[in-house]
């Protein structure tokens, strides 16, 4: 099998989902990934039996019934439902903001009261229209919640004074007047029972799909570009014309896992946010709480958030002016490539979910096989 119609640069969940639909149709298609591993950001490992989210804790979850089903094709999905904890000074806090959140704060257990209080704080700001985070954070739900759940943590998260910062980055924070837990409010959520490194190992089993791992497509760029009639990239679209406009810039984030032996429940929950000052890390996660592992050790990460330098993983865009300018100005160049398609988060610079993503790789392959 010498002659491929596709390459694929990038076996994350884009590459895959597009690979898995070009072999499908007959297509001929080689994946190469610069990673010792397929996956991308949503790579488990299984170690004692617990699947361990290596690029940070991924939930699946969608609105979309066609993504939902889609997925089930290639794993079960257990019940896990996201029910984060906030804790803050060595108080715990539900997360998302809920009547067990207003419960925990104030002492309060109605509606009424929690909405009575919200309102007051959020008279601070007497109307005004809010200038940056800090103002938009209080004008969405006052200073209580303010102070100790979402100040610290986004100063962490971003390096930078919420005051610092522009409002637009939350436009909304969801607040909910019932006791529920859940952070996500879509329709359909889970974790894959067999990891989800299985579900890539699944889209890419096709004897049409070639993977190599440990292949930057940038040591043979020139030779893959006139080997290939077609190549999907879902690398960094500034990376592919070598920073020749500038760098896009983004957060980055460094794991710290640590395997507990004979410690069979450290947190008693998968994820715990710290939204205090004074914890370095922004969250740990317990990984077999994903899974409702009954292993006898377990296995914890902390997750710091971190300025990102070139060469680092790029985790989360910075989707502001002066780099949303940058991006298009990419995009007008990526239009002079008529063979490569840029897809995935990092071939689009942005933030997308795993549903996102694999509903924008399914839409490619419509616009490319109809
Ligand atoms: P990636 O997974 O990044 O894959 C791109 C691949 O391209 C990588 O494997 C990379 O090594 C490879 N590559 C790049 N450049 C080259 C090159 N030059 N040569 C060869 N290979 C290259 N989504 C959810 O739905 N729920 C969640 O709970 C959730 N949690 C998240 C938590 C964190 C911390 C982060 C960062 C993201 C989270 N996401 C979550 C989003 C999810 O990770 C993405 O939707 C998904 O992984 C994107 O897939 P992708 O294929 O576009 O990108």
């Amino acid at each position: 099998m010498d002659k491929f119609d596709y390459l694929v640069v990038g076996a994350g969940l884009f590459g895959s989902t597009f690979a898995y639909e070009a072999a499908q149709r007959g297509y001929r298609v080689k994946v190469i990934d610069k990673r010792a591993h397929i996956g991308g950001n949503i790579y488990t490992e299984r170690i004692g039996g617990i699947d361990v989210h290596r690029y940070g804790a991924h939930i699946f979850h969608t609105q979309n019934d066609v993504i939902w089903q889609y997925m089930n094709q290639f794993t079960e999905f257990n019940h896990f439902i996201n029910a984060p904890i906030a804790n803050y000074r060595g108080n715990l806090y539900n997360l998302p903001f809920n009547m067990n959140t207003f419960y925990q704060l104030w002492g309060i257990t109605s509606p009424a009261e929690a909405q009575a209080k919200i309102a007051e704080q959020r008279a601070e700001l007497a109307g005004k229209k809010p200038q940056n985070l800090e103002e938009q954070a209080i004008a969405l739900v006052g200073t209580d919640i303010y102070q100790r759940l979402i100040k610290s943590y986004t100063k962490k998260q971003w390096g930078k004074e919420p005051k610092d910062l522009p409002a637009f980055i939350i436009k909304r924070l969801p607040v909910r007047f019932t006791f529920d837990n859940n952070y996500f409010s879509d329709r359909y959520q889970g974790i894959p029972v067999a990891g989800y490194t299985a579900i890539v190992e699944k889209m890419l089993s096709s004897d049409r799909i070639v993977v190599e791992t440990n292949q930057d497509f940038f040591d043979n760029k020139a030779t893959y570009l006139r080997e290939y009639p077609k190549i999907i990239y879902s690398g960094m679209i500034d990376n592919y014309f070598d920073y020749q406009l500038g760098v896009l810039e983004y957060r980055s984030l460094e794991f710290e896992t640590t395997y507990l032996k004979n410690v069979a429940n450290y947190q008693g929950n998968a994820v715990v946010n710290f939204t205090d000052e004074e914890t370095p890390y922004t969250r740990i996660i317990e990984h077999k709480h994903f899974n409702f592992g009954q292993q006898p050790d377990t296995i914890i990460t902390k997750e710091y958030s971190k300025e990102w330098r070139q060469g680092d993983e790029a985790y989360y865009p910075v989707n502001d002016q002066k780099n949303t300018h940058l991006y298009k100005k990419y995009v007008k160049l990526a239009k002079g490539e008529p063979n490569v398609i840029f897809g995935g988060r990092l071939g689009t610079y942005q933030y997308l979910n795993m549903d996102q993503v694999v509903a924008n790789a399914l839409a490619l392959v419509k616009r490319e096989f109809n």
